[in-house]
C-alpha cells in the first residue's frame, strides 16, 4: 500500500507583510486539491487507521491519503474544515501545547494568527478530527539537550492527552528536525509514529517514526499537485 500525506500550514489568502507566504493556500487553491482529490477516488483516513492497517487489523480503501496541518491556527477551523466537509474528507492537525489557544509566538517574526484553544479542539474531536502533539514549544529537537528532547515529548504528549482524553499516538517534528536519537525518544515517550516532511510516498516498509509527507504551499500549482501524487505514486508502486 502506498500512503500519501500532505501537509499544509494556513489556508487563507497570503496577508500583506507576511514573512514565510509559501506557509499559506488559498481557499480556492485548497477547494481546488480537494476537487481534485475526490474526482480521483481518494479517501481520506486518519493515523489511527493507518496504525491499525499496519499492525495488520484492518483493511484500506485503495486509495487513501491523509491531510495533515501543522501548527494549528484557528484558520483550520474557520475556513479548512468547511472545504473538507463539503469534499468528505478528514484532517490531522498538530498542535504545539504551550501555545493552544495563543499565537505562533515561536516564530515572533512573522505575523501573529490565533491558535485553536482548548474548546476548539475538544468540538473538532468530536466531529472526527484527529489531533497530534508538534512538541509543547515547537522546539528544534535536532538542537536540543536530551533531557530537553524528552520533555518537550513528554509534557506535549501528556498535555494532549489530557485535553482529549485519550493517548496520543502521533508526532510531527517541527521544522521537519530529528536525529536517530530523536527517534528513540519519541517510541520512549509513548509515541507510535511521527510524521516529518520529505517528498516522497510512505509504504508499509516505511519507519513509522520517520512517516514521509508532501508540503503543499502556495506555490504548488495544480499541475504540480497531480505530478507529485501520480509521480510519486508510479515511482513508488501503484
Ligand atoms: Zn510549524
Amino acid at each position: 500500500m502506498r500512503l500519501p500525506i500532505l501537509v499544509y500550514h494556513k489556508i487563507d489568502r497570503i496577508p500583506p507583510g507576511s514573512r514565510y507566504p509559501k506557509n499559506y493556500v488559498t481557499p480556492e487553491q485548497f477547494a481546488a486539491q480537494l476537487a481534485f482529490l475526490a474526482r480521483h477516488g481518494y479517501t481520506s483516513i486518519s493515523f489511527l487507521d493507518y496504525l491499525a492497517y499496519r499492525r495488520g487489523e484492518r483493511r484500506l480503501p485503495r486509495r487513501v491519503i491523509i491531510l495533515t496541518f501543522d501548527d494549528g491556527y484557528r484558520l483550520t477551523r474557520t475556513i479548512a474544515l468547511p472545504l473538507m466537509r463539503q469534499y468528505g474528507f478528514g484532517a490531522t492537525i498538530f498542535l504545539v501545547t504551550a501555545y493552544v489557544g495563543k499565537t505562533n509566538l515561536w516564530d515572533a517574526d512573522e505575523i501573529q494568527e490565533p491558535l485553536l484553544d482548548a474548546s476548539d479542539i475538544r468540538d473538532m474531536q468530536e466531529t472526527g478530527i484527529e489531533f497530534g502533539s508538534q512538541t509543547a514549544t515547537h522546539a528544534h529537537l535536532a538542537a536540543l539537550r536530551p533531557v530537553e528532547v524528552l520533555r518537550e515529548l513528554r509534557t506535549s504528549r501528556e498535555q494532549l492527552g489530557a485535553l482529549l482524553g485519550k493517548p496520543v499516538a502521533v508526532l510531527s517534528y517541527p521544522y521537519g528536525e530529528y536525529t536517530q536519537d530523536t527517534l528513540q525518544f519519541a517510541r520512549d515517550s509513548g509515541y507510535e509514529a511521527g510524521v516529518t516532511v520529505r517528498e516522497r510516498m510512505n509504504r508499509d516498509a516505511t519507519d513509522l517514526l520517520e512517516l514521509r509527507r508532501i508540503p503543499i504551499t502556495s506555490l504548488t500549482s495544480p499541475g504540480r499537485f497531480a505530478w507529485d501524487l501520480f509521480r510519486l505514486r508510479w515511482l513508488h508502486g501503484a
